[in-house]
């Protein structure tokens, strides 16, 4: 396989994806490394970050969609970037393959450093008609989607006569009651809600949300009373909070759900709606590398957040976030490692950006890396949320309004760069000043119709959604 000639011939630093870690090495490294005469390469096959976070809010329309993520050519200037993705790295020959994105044929990339950051991907199970029924909340794309056709079906069912079909329409399902799932779900809740109170054809008993969740609890980093009162506030505002349940088969839309106890059937019922937020798995190209893997597909890291084999850490290989297992050495984490989130993904990259530099230029020292968990703090629809905060070693509960105001304080502090805080901050300030925007947008899938069938005499617009 050829080289391409097109890329810069300094010593390089190779990033493998450009999400929270990679962005953070990127930005922190990228100065420093041109002055010595190399240079920072990122390649992912997308242009941005994605704050995911953000995307409940996306999905929930109170976030615009392109302020929830942050464009790598705007903010990695000194990077040299490149849209594709990394199909296997031979670390031993300090090679990486790029397939890039516009589908022209794949190319080794040399690199003198390597930090794997490609994250992690949706984690499903072997579940009759899930891929084609269910969407999950891991991208941008997702949360625009969802939130397009929650309200295109909610329009669309408001004229529908058929009952059953009209049901169907207005069932809004998220299975996996983590914090990702209990947010998504009270935060299109509150959307749905809004859109119907718009719509004089539909009432708000027409709407139907159902929370499955296969433990005996929802968000597991909250405490249980936290836990127990989310479930009644849930509950409380109409949504059904099925525990102990698991999904059985989703075959064209039709919910067949399991009782974890006994296997018993718990119900069935269809929905075009499924949302499928039960956690993620490290990122399965890892597989494609010649670098250590543990029995949960992590990339093995130690502390420093080097890769490391039984031999001990390979020189230039480097990993962080949800893609790496690195230890916990706060004692906390599970089975003794990092938990995959944004907390630990920011700070390992901060982290590791100074390790690498260290390493490879000699200037600081090459520290190990410890977080105490700050907490979590979760909005669950307008002015509703549940907080953990871990503050000098206190921990802090919070329910309602206040822990709202946490969340919302928090993610607008921690969104990266300032344009983008000052833009998700102002689209808040505007939603308070005019509501939150239920525009939906049409025909993104087939833009060219109306000019096709413009452009060809005699031509309909074809049914497009
Ligand atoms: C809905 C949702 C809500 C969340 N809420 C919170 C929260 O409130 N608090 C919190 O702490 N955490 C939260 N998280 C978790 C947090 O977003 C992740 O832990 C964090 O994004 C991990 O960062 P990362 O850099 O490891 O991976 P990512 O940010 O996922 O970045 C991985 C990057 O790698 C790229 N990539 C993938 N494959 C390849 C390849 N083959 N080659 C090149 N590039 C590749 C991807 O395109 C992506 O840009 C949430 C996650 C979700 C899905």
């Amino acid at each position: 396989m050829a080289s391409n000639t097109q890329f810069s011939d300094r010593p390089r630093i190779l990033v493998v994806g450009g999400g929270y870690v990679g962005l953070y090495v990127a930005k922190n490294l990228q100065k420093k490394v041109k002055a010595q005469g190399g240079i920072v390469t990122v390649v992912d096959p997308l242009p941005y970050m994605t704050y995911q976070p953000f995307l409940p809010e996306v999905a929930a329309g109170t976030i615009e969609a392109r302020h929830a993520v942050v464009s790598h050519r705007m903010h990695l200037k000194d990077t040299e970037l490149i849209a594709g993705k990394v199909t296997g790295v031979d670390h031993a020959a300090r090679t990486a393959t790029v397939e890039p994105a516009d589908g022209s044929p794949s190319f080794q990339l040399p690199y003198t450093d390597v930090v794997m950051a490609a994250g992690s991907i949706t984690r499903t199970f072997p579940i009759p008609g899930l891929a084609e029924s269910g969407i999950g909340l891991k991208t941008i794309e997702e949360a625009l989607s969802l939130r397009n056709k929650i309200l295109e079906r909610i329009e669309t069912a408001s004229l529908m006569e058929d009952e059953a079909a009209r049901k169907r329409a207005l069932t809004f399902v998220v299975v996996g009651g983590g914090f990702a799932g209990i947010e998504t779900l009270t935060e299109i809740e509150d959307m749905a809600r809004a859109a119907v109170r718009e719509n004089d054809r539909l009432k708000r008993e027409d709407l139907r949300f159902v929370m499955i969740e296969a433990m005996g609890r929802v968000m597991p980093e909250v405490t249980q009373e936290q836990a127990e009162w989310v479930v009644s506030d849930m509950r409380s505002r109409g949504i059904e909070v099925l525990l102990n349940t698991s999904l059985a088969s989703a075959e064209n839309g039709e919910l067949k759900l399991i009782n974890m106890a006994d296997k018993s059937p718990a119900g069935e019922f269809a929905t075009d709606t499924l949302i499928w937020t039960a956690g993620v798995q490290a990122n399965p190209m890892v597989r494609a590398t010649d670098f250590p893997i543990d029995d949960r597909g992590r990339v093995r890291a130690n502390a420093e957040l080097r890769i490391t084999g039984d031999d001990g850490p390979l020189e230039g290989a480097w990993a962080a976030g949800d893609v790496a297992a690195v230890p916990d050495l706060t004692g906390g984490g599970v089975g003794g490692f990092c938990v995959p989130n944004a907390q630990h993904a920011v700070r390992q990259a901060k982290l590791l950006a100074k390790n690498i530099y260290a390493a490879r230029f000699g200037e600081g020292t090459v520290k190990e890396y410890r977080h105490e968990n700050l907490g979590a703090v979760a909005g669950m629809g307008q002015y509703k949320g549940v907080a953990n905060l871990k503050p000098f070693g206190k921990t802090i509960g919070l329910k309602g309004l206040p822990a709202w105001l946490a969340h919302r304080g928090y993610h607008g502090l921690a969104m990266p760069m300032y344009e983008r805080k000052a833009r998700v901050i102002s689209g808040w300030l505007l939603n308070v000043a005019f509501g939150r925007d239920l525009t939906q947008l049409l025909h993104l899938k087939t833009p060219r119709a109306a000019f096709e069938a413009a452009a060809t005499p005699g031509k309909k617009p074809a049914e497009k959604k």
